[in-house]
């Protein structure tokens, strides 16, 4: 009987495709996860560009709830800041009216002279 041998060799050519073909969507499947991240990020810069714009309380419930993620975020920084021993006391103060602050959107800590902020990318005024 060849049919023994001629299948054991349909079943190891079968079963290297069926490795490429894991490989492929293994690949494939990366590739759109990654894709997906760029997508929403890319969203989420366009969601900021129009709550910068139009306020969030444009936006409703979603709005609302943002609003209150960030004040409870700013809360936060705010007391870890408090509890955090001073980071950088790099040196000479500037001679200008700058200050440091927090950020009005994200309450990430900015150092005098910052133009936007590090953590969310807000213009910093
Ligand atoms: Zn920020």
């Amino acid at each position: 009987m060849g049919t023994f041998f001629d299948n054991l060799k349909i079943t190891a050519k079968s079963g290297a495709d069926e490795v490429k073909k894991t490989i492929k969507i293994t690949q494939l499947e990366s590739d759109i996860s990654q894709l997906e991240k760029q997508e929403a990020n890319i969203y989420a810069q366009i969601g900021k560009m129009a709550v910068e714009n139009d306020g969030a309380e444009k936006y409703g419930d979603l709005g609302t709830k943002l609003l209150d993620l960030q004040v409870n975020r700013a809360a936060k920084t705010a007391e870890l800041a408090e509890l955090k021993p001073e980071e950088q006391n790099s040196g000479s103060v500037a001679p200008s009216e700058d200050k440091d602050g927090f950020c009005q959107i994200c309450g990430t800590k900015y150092t005098a002279g910052t133009k936007f902020c590090s953590s969310c990318g807000a213009k910093l005024s």
